[in-house]
């Protein structure tokens, strides 16, 4: 894999590089649903503002231990 993630939007599949710390793999995971969210809902968000919302997102899911 090229790069740390990405998501299949028609195969509904999202790969996460297994190199990456489990933070990593989980920052990467919510990026990759945010942008097939971003597609499927034709939201036409910037990648930048996809990047900013997954790290704000991980950041409170890991600040007050919330796993899912
Ligand atoms: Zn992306």
């Amino acid at each position: 894999m090229e790069r740390w993630g990405e998501v299949n939007n028609y195969l509904n599949v999202i790969q996460i590089g297994k190199e990456l710390t489990l933070s990593g793999q989980m920052v990467i995971l919510l990026h990759e649903i945010l942008e097939a969210i971003n597609y499927r809902l034709e939201l036409g968000l910037e990648h930048s503002k996809l990047c900013i919302l997954s790290e704000v997102l991980h950041q409170v899911l890991r600040d007050n231990k919330l796993s899912f």
